[in-house]
């Protein structure tokens, strides 16, 4: 692929009244967002006044689109490289409460609210099941950093620890400068199910890490990653690509008091690593940069790749129209400018498998063996046999002694023979060595006899072969060494390999037939379990309520805002359950009316068969009835796959309304909590400004009742009950009454 820019979009939020202070133009290649800035802003510290400012995007989603619109233009196409093989992320950027977490995760109270990442899950998905000539195997991971600390969303210990107390994971740089995540967990997710269950997990995570003092969402960023892999079945080829969507945190600056250039330059944003990301983002615009300090940020970090790199990347700008936000929408819309400046580099993410290739080098070893033996006419072991050592001693021997300087040593094709001999020679000629240098300090008798001039000849072809032998020696150590790291090495290969294959022995492949695929599926809609993926989520700790608490809980509940939305979804959901419950009585009965349909023909065969042999009946006739019997078959068949289809998809759809629904479930726990523990503290403060004295006797509580107005408990507001109801803390039943209250 070719270097591309990094692509931008731009998604105005729906505002409560309509407004004239933008306008969306739609031009020939893209389209842009135009502000209107009123006067009375732009007055007083700008000189040369502009009220318009416009901005080019590849297109701007004005306030009524649809998230499927937003996913078929956005998401779709950085997908389908992510299939092929290339890196993809798409990040959403802009102030809080703009949009980011709508549009990439998606809105908590509707199936159509789903967001970019159920979505392209449920693409991709799709996709494996359609495909059947690779083999599939995806891997989730979903990484938050906050305050430039990383942690596992996905971590199982997630959710029994506060956020301080988790490990933090670590970035981990190789030789050739690639990023490695320590303690960032790799979930297996074979179907979208699965992956759905993370998503919904590791949002619930982090929903429950937050506090109103520490409003992580606002100030972290997440990163949810598929990591793909895919394969040809039998090829030693694998691609393995990632896809990150990113939801930033909070784009907001300090210093908010205008729009003018200057002003905005000046401020500084709320989260420092978009201050870094915004620093690599200026440094890879500028030309002629070399230094990019992607360093700077755990974030830079994690998304280097993503940012001038091996990746196709599209950032969403987010942006919220009302006029007490133009400002930092011109802000996060001028960010998108400089990110559109850009270039990245996609490559194909394409290796061999080291599993698949040592299967293939060990064939070819054997292959040559055989080859070997059969020119040699002999079967070799690796080594050598003790009779074959000592006929090689025996032809050293006679080889040395030869006083023949044309003499040769004959061993045949074998380089094992060659190596023993030439270890052999070298003991030898060590051992002479030794005993020429003991009998030259005495004057060797030897060379006694020998001429001064012959005497050196010979000295210099001893010192040659000396080298010689050395030279040869480092030769021979250097090849066993480079031997001993290439079997470590496939050792260390094999191992890994085998450790993969006992983590995740369940890869995914597509290659079932559709046809069983079908007939899974309507097994399946017998008996639907629509329950597998609660224990995700309400094994999330349950917090401990008095009895007092458990009233409070239910009044709190009744005034809730989400309380509406979560009867509507229960609603919806039964609704989807009797829908599903009714698909797969009629997916059964046309099971049934195939199977005797299947009955009829085969009976209706045997009974022309006879009648064809007893001359009763003609053969046409017989064609004409089988023929009927098979097109109604061939009709049910198209039934069936029609009304197992809608009741996949309503599956999904059940399936993600419980997930939603669990959610909602966790948000009012949290914040019941939160308001509890704020009115405890503002009652106690209260009352101590008023009494003077420690408010042991008064509950939370009837701050509560007061606020919501109950007439009920008033009527029980004496002294006694209030310290019954604090005094009985106690966790009885409790996690009984929250799922008595919740359901
Ligand atoms: P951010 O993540 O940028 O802080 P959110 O995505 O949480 O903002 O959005 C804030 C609120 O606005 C949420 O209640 C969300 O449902 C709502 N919202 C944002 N964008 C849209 C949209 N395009 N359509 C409907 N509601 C939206
Ligand atoms: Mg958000």
């Amino acid at each position: 692929m070719v270097k591309q820019t990094i692509q931008i979009f731009a998604r105005v939020k729906p505002t409560k009244k309509p407004t004239a202070d933008y306008s969306v133009d739609f031009e020939e290649q893209g389209s842009s967002l135009e502000f209107v800035v009123p006067r009375d802003l732009a007055d007083g510290f700008i000189n040369n006044k502009r009220e318009n400012y416009k901005f080019r995007f590849q297109k701007v989603f004005d306030q009524r689109a649809s998230q499927e619109e937003i996913f078929e233009t956005i998401a779709k196409p950085v997908a389908d490289n992510v299939l092929a093989g290339y890196n993809g992320t798409i990040f959403a950027y802009g102030q809080t409460g703009s949009g980011k977490t709508f549009t990439i995760t998606g809105g908590a109270e509707h199936y159509n609210d789903r967001g970019i990442i159920p979505r392209t899950l449920s693409y991709l998905y799709h996709h494996f099941s359609k495909d059947s000539s690779m083999i599939y195997t995806t891997q989730i991971s979903y990484l938050e950093i906050y305050n430039e600390a990383g942690y596992d969303l996905l971590n199982p210990q997630h959710e029994a620890s506060r956020l301080e107390d988790l490990p933090r994971v670590k970035i981990m740089e190789d030789s050739d400068q690639n990023i490695h995540l320590k303690n960032l967990s790799l979930q297996q997710s074979a179907n979208e199910e699965e992956a759905l269950d993370l998503l919904f997990l590791g949002d619930t995570n982090r929903m429950i890490s937050e506090t109103p003092m520490n409003e992580a969402s606002t100030r972290s960023h997440c990163i949810f990653t598929i990591h793909l892999c895919s394969k040809e079945p039998g090829s030693a080829t694998v691609r393995c690509s990632k896809l990150h969507l990113v939801d930033l945190a909070g784009s907001e600056r300090v210093g908010k008091t205008g729009v003018g250039g200057q002003i905005l330059t000046e401020a500084k944003y709320i989260n420092l690593s978009l201050h870094y990301l915004e620093q690599v983002i200026m440094a890879l615009s500028e030309k002629n940069r070399s230094h990019i300090p992607y360093r700077n940020s755990m974030m830079t970090s994690v998304l280097r790749d993503s940012l001038g790199g091996n990746c196709m990347t599209t950032m969403i700008a987010t942006v919220s129209v009302e006029r007490k936000n133009i400002a930092e929408s011109m802000s996060t819309c001028r960010f998108a400018q400089r990110v559109a400046l850009i270039k990245n580099d996609p490559l194909l993410n394409e290796e061999l498998d080291p599993a698949l290739l040592i299967v293939r080098l060990k064939k070819e070893i054997q292959s040559l063996k055989e080859e070997l033996a059969l020119v040699t006419g002999e079967q070799r072991s690796d080594k050598l046999t003790q009779e074959e050592i000592q006929q090689l001693e025996k032809q050293v021997n006679v080889y040395l002694e030869d006083p023949d300087c044309e003499v040769t040593l004959d061993l045949g094709p074998d380089m094992r023979k060659i190596r023993f001999c030439f270890s052999l020679l070298k003991v030898k000629v060590q051992e002479r060595s030794c005993s020429q240098n003991g009998v030259s300090n005495g004057s060797s008798p030897s060379l006694m006899g020998m001429s001064d001039g012959e005497e050196r000849k010979s000295h210099t072809e001893l010192q040659k072969l000396r080298d010689t032998l050395t030279h040869r020696d480092n030769e021979i150590s250097i090849l066993v060494n480079m031997l001993k790291r290439e079997k470590m090495k496939v050792q260390d290969v094999t191992s890994q390999l085998a450790q993969l294959h006992n983590q995740n022995p369940s890869t995914y492949s597509s290659s079932r037939s559709p046809t069983a695929l079908q007939a899974e599926e309507s097994e399946k809609c017998d008996t639907i379990d629509y329950t597998h993926t609660h224990h995700l989520i309400t094994r999330k700790r349950v917090p401990e309520l008095s009895v007092g608490q458990q009233a409070a809980f239910e009044v709190f509940l009744r005034d809730h805002e989400d309380r509406l939305t979560v009867e509507d979804n229960r609603a919806v959901l039964q609704q989807r359950f009797v829908e599903a419950k009714a698909l797969g009585e009629q997916v059964n009965q046309i099971r049934i009316r195939v199977n005797e349909l299947k009955t009829q023909l085969k009976i209706r065969r045997k009974q022309m068969a006879a009648q064809v042999l007893t001359g009763n009946q003609t053969e046409s006739e017989s064609e004409s009835v089988e023929e009927r019997i098979l097109n109604q078959i061939e009709e049910e068949k198209k039934n069936y796959k029609i009304t197992s289809g809608y009741l996949k998809g309503l599956r999904t759809e059940i399936e993600h309304l419980q997930l939603l629904r669990e959610k909602a479930k966790v948000k009012l726990q949290r914040d019941f909590e939160n308001w509890w523990t704020q009115e405890g503290a503002r009652l106690q403060g209260h009352s101590a400004e008023n009494t003077g004295s420690s408010l042991s006797h008064v509950s939370p509580l009837s701050c509560m009742f007061t606020r919501n107005n109950n007439p009920k408990v008033d009527d029980t507001d004496s002294q006694e009950r209030r310290q019954r109801e604090q005094t009985s803390f106690s966790s009885r039943d409790q996690r009984v009454f929250y799922s008595l209250a919740l359901n």
